[in-house]
Formats: structure tokens, C-alpha cells, sequence
């Protein structure tokens, strides 16, 4: 099926979704109905715009990990969690924790997360919303008496670090649970010189190498992990979907390429004798550009990567140049030197090492004919994490369920997402499976106040955890 197929049944799609919805809700917002409009759309959107406006910061929204704003959200989760019917307790690298026994207090737990703090200026919605829908699913699971009936011990974690704004190093939280934060961490400093564990012991919590090993969860002990976040991409208001289900989070690779010419005097050096390395730069861009836009046309034609490799990277591969410096960086010079990063994205990892082969290759071949040097260097290197099929196909029922519940008969499947940001569930792969869910945000926008999940979407994402639970714990 091509793209203009795929947009059409979409948006014919949404507006069926639309007019159905409209329809259902007015006729359906009771308990009696199966959809809780009161606690998982009301509440949780209250919710949402009550931890939104605490922040350690005068006008805008930042919590950065364990600041005064941070612990004040955990203890408001904290009381969320206990209205839900669960025991909480925040760990000693400033995780909230709050969990249900059910019938089984020995069975394999399902973990349920995201992360409470947040970039500086940020949305209310980037992270928060996975915590609080998964709190008032489950407190409508207590309301109907049926939280205590679980068959497995359910655990709802609002992770302490995730954006890494404070320390730069992301996962705190997440990593220390999976046991793959290592003992050097705790003496990361800050902008002002303060550790890891000074901030941990500013709030009376004395981290050593033993209490950091004991975060670490036995992986007997856990079932699996789900995620909900906003999509932070636009792909979901492009389909026409509230809720997708995300396949994996991309491998990612950084460059930093240096670009030496011989500098010169802008006025009298004549065009054929430059070796302008601004020029090159400009080229190998544009080169990158091409590459990412069209993988297909560059790899598949001697063969060197399978056809279901080069379709995946049609479909993932992301590439981008943020970051460009120049010296001497005058107007009336040209330059002797260029650098910029490349910032390289996609599900499949053989596709990509495939396609930085063939970068390089053809980098260094534009660098030779133009005379100039290149030196590519390899700054970061991260493996794509793939969602578990299983419970990613459990949580493509739980949103087809959730939407039906919604709208009445849907036509068609949730779509599956591939993410290229980051996030918890990562750190959590190293623990135990993991699956996750997008959830549409408002022009794709993220990490801005202007980041925007409407009222029924926050509804949608809140029954789909609810179905999820009924159906599989
Ligand atoms: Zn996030």
C-alpha cells in the first residue's frame, strides 16, 4: 500500500472516529458504561494541570532530579497513588513507587512507568500523563472492587530522572531499577559542583554501593514493563489516531565531522584554486540529506543489504545536522575549518551501520574531489531496543479495545510506531520485556509549553491501560 492510500483511509477513518465519538460520548459518560469518563478523562486532567504547575522554577515548568518542585510531585503522586488503593514509598534514588498485591503477592509484576521530571520549559504532559493514567486506571479497577483481584502484584513507578537535564546523564531512575547504572554515577556533578549522592543526601538519603546494587530488581520477580508517553512526533495526528503501539526505540549513532581547507582572503583568492572546506560541508549535508531521504536508492543496488532491511530504513532512518561551527568564522574569510554533527536514527541496527558504511564512503570520495580533508569520528553509539511482540500485540488489543469502547466498531488497527526518542523503557529492556505505548500530542510538538494532548486522547490512554489490565492481569 503507498503513503496516499494509507492518508486517505486514515482521514476517512478519523472522521468516522470523529462523528462516532461525538455520538458515544454524550450518550455514554457514566461508570455504567464501561468508560470512566469521570476518573480517567475529569480527574486525570486535573491531575495533569495540578503537577504542571509545580515547578521549581517562576513561569514556566522545570522539576530536574531530586529539586524541592521533584520531591513536591512525588509526594502528590504519592497521594494519587494511595487514593488508587496502593502502598507507596519513594527508593533511595528518589523513585515513587505504588503497588498492589493482588492475589498472588509472590506471581511476576507487571511494572508500569514513566518519568516525573521534566525538561526545563517543559509540556504537562511528557511523562506525567503515562503515570497518571496508569494511577486512575487503577483506581477505577479499585472503585469496582476489582484491585485486590489482580492476579499478579502491579507496580506504577514515577521514574526520578529521565531528561538527564540536571547531571546530563538520563535514566537515573530507570537505570539503577534495571542494575545498569554503575557505582561511578553518584559523583556526576552539576552546574554548581553538586554530586549525585550530595543531592540525594541534601534530602536525608545516604546512597552507598550495597543500597545502589539493592535498587536493582531480580528479574524473576518482574513480568514485564509498559510504558505510555506522548508521541513527541507528529506521525499519530498525521494517521488520524489517538493511541499507537510502539514497535522499538531507534539505535542511534553521533558524528562529529571535521572539514579542514586552506583559509584565505575572501577577495583574492580565485574561485578554482579554493579548497573551501564550507563549501564541502555544505555538500557532504546535503549528501546526508539525500541519503536518509532515499536509503533505497544508495544500498540496494550492489546488494549489500537484505530488501527488508532497506524497507525498515525507508521507513525509520532520521538524520540530522545541529550543530555547525566555523573558524575563523568571518565574512570576509574563507574558512580553514569546519565541524558539524550528524545525528543518525533507525530501528534496525545492521541498517544502520549499513548506511553510516556508505556515508563515510561517499563523504571522504566528495572531500578528495574537492581537495579538502575529513575526519568522521564516531562520538555515541546506541543500540535500538525492540518492544516485545507479544506484549505489544496485548497492547494493540488493549487499544483497539479502548477505542471501540469509545467510538463503537473501529475499521482498522492502531498503528505501530517506531519511537526515535528515548526513553524509560530502555533502561527497563535490560530488566525485562518491555512494551509501549504513544499516545497523539498536538502537532507533534514536545518538551514546550505548548505541548497539547486533548481531553479525549488523555481519556483513551487512560481506558487502555484500564482494558490492558482487565484483560491480562
Ligand atoms: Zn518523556
Amino acid at each position: 500500500m503507498n503513503c496516499v492510500s494509507i492518508c486517505l483511509r486514515s482521514s476517512v477513518l478519523y472522521l468516522f472516529l470523529a462523528s462516532a465519538c461525538a455520538l458515544s460520548v454524550d450518550e455514554m459518560d457514566g461508570a455504567e458504561s464501561g468508560l470512566f469518563k469521570d476518573t480517567l478523562r475529569d480527574e486525570a486532567i486535573t491531575r495533569l494541570n495540578e503537577l504542571g504547575k509545580v515547578s521549581d522554577a517562576n513561569g514556566y515548568l522545570e522539576r530536574t532530579f531530586m529539586s524541592k518542585a521533584s520531591l513536591r510531585a512525588g509526594n502528590l503522586i504519592r497521594d494519587w497513588m494511595e487514593d488508587a488503593g496502593l502502598a507507596t514509598w519513594m527508593d533511595c534514588m528518589g523513585n515513587v513507587h505504588g503497588r498492589v498485591e493482588g492475589l498472588n503477592s509472590s506471581a511476576e509484576a507487571l511494572l508500569i512507568g514513566s518519568h516525573l521530571d521534566t525538561v526545563v520549559d517543559a509540556g504537562i504532559f511528557d511523562g506525567s500523563l503515562g503515570i497518571i493514567a496508569a494511577v486512575s486506571a487503577l483506581k477505577v479497577l479499585k472503585s469496582n472492587g476489582l484491585l485486590s483481584k489482580l492476579k499478579r502484584p502491579v507496580e506504577v513507578i514515577a521514574f526520578s530522572d529521565e531528561e538527564g537535564v540536571r547531571f546530563q546523564s538520563t535514566f537515573l531512575g530507570s537505570a539503577a531499577i534495571a542494575g545498569i547504572l554503575p557505582v561511578s554515577a553518584l559523583q556526576t556533578s552539576d552546574k554548581s559542583g553538586v554530586t549525585v549522592e550530595d543531592a540525594l543526601k541534601e534530602n536525608s538519603i545516604d546512597i552507598a554501593e550495597e543500597s545502589l546494587s539493592q535498587l536493582k530488581y531480580d528479574r524473576h520477580s518482574v513480568w514485564g514493563y509498559v510504558e505510555l508517553h506522548i508521541e513527541q512526533g507528529p506521525v499519530l495526528e498525521y494517521v488520524g489516531f489517538p493511541i499507537g503501539v510502539v514497535k522499538g526505540i531507534a539505535g542511534q549513532t553521533r558524528l562529529k565531522v571535521t572539514v579542514k581547507g586552506s583559509q584565505g582572503h575572501a577577495g583574492t583568492v580565485p574561485m578554482s584554486l579554493r579548497q573551501d572546506p564550507m563549501a564541502a560541508a555544505a555538500e557532504l549535508i546535503v549528501l546526508l540529506e539525500s541519503l536518509c531521504k532515499d536509503p533505497k536508492a544508495f544500498l540496494s543496488y550492489d546488494g549489500q543489504c537484505a530488501d527488508s532491511i532497506v524497507e525498515s530504513l525507508s521507513s525509520s532512518l532520521v538524520c540530522t545536522v545541529g550543530e555547525i561551527s566555523t573558524w575563523p568564522s568571518a565574512s570576509n574569510v574563507i574558512p580553514g575549518q569546519v565541524t558539524f554533527t550528524v545525528d543518525l536514527r533507525a530501528i534496525d541496527d545492521i541498517g544502520r551501520q549499513a548506511v553510516l558504511y556508505e556515508l563515510s564512503n561517499r563523504m571522504y570520495q566528495i572531500c578528495e574531489r574537492r581537495s579538502v580533508h575529513c575526519h568522521i569520528e564516531h562520538k555515541h553509539n546506541a543500540n535500538a531496543v525492540m518492544c516485545d511482540p507479544e506484549l505489544s500485540s496485548q497492547l494493540k488489543v488493549a487499544a483497539n479495545a479502548s477505542l471501540k469502547r469509545m467510538t463503537g466498531e473501529i475499521q482498522d488497527e492502531v498503528p505501530v510506531l517506531m519511537s526515535g526518542a528515548g526513553h524509560d523503557a530502555m533502561a527497563m529492556s535490560h530488566l525485562t520485556k518491555v512494551g509501549m505505548l504513544f499516545i497523539r500530542c498536538r502537532g507533534g510538538v514536545s518538551h514546550s509549553p505548548t505541548e497539547h494532548v486533548s481531553d479525549d486522547d488523555v481519556w483513551a490512554a487512560g481506558l487502555t491501560v484500564l482494558s490492558f489490565l482487565e484483560t491480562h492481569m
